[in-house]
């Protein structure tokens, strides 16, 4: 399971807690180190892409998550084919079962453990570069208070 920091680079999943039957939240910090990012991304099922006709029979449920990996119902482990990103913060992945479920699964950034040094240094600066010469000069006194 590939997880991205909003740095850009790969987090890594440390561990996974399930919150329903079918969604986990997985916790993930960010390889840089320089960055320390941690957070929690939210994997869950979605929907089946399968027809009524050839749906797999006997599926109770239609995936859940173990771990760090994706199950189908019927218990088999599935592999992601492919993973289309929405936004910056929410991808879908499709996934597809060796007994014929192809299915849905969704990524979502839930929240912030840690801050990335790296965004929120980034994030100051264009909020400094963005305010008005006066606000600047009143920020600077406030900072030379430290
Ligand atoms: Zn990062
Ligand atoms: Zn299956």
């Amino acid at each position: 399971m590939r997880v991205d920091c909003q740095c850009g680079a790969q987090a890594v999943v440390s561990r996974s807690e399930r919150t329903n039957p079918t969604t986990a939240d997985l916790y993930c910090s960010c390889k840089k180190p320089e960055c320390g990012h941690s957070f929690i991304s939210t994997l869950g099922f979605k929907h089946s892409l399968n027809t009524s006709a050839s749906f797999p029979a006997g599926l109770s449920l239609g995936a859940y998550v173990q771990g760090t990996r994706i199950f189908c119902g019927c218990g088999k482990k599935a592999v992601i084919q492919k993973t289309n990103r929405l936004s910056s913060n929410v991808s879908d992945l499709y996934c597809q079962c060796e007994c014929g479920h192809r299915f849905v699964m969704f990524r979502a950034h839930s929240h912030t453990l840690s801050p990335s040094a790296l965004t929120t240094e980034a994030l100051t600066m264009a909020i400094i570069q963005s305010v008005t010469p006066s606000v600047r000069r009143s920020l600077h006194q406030q900072l030379a208070l430290f």
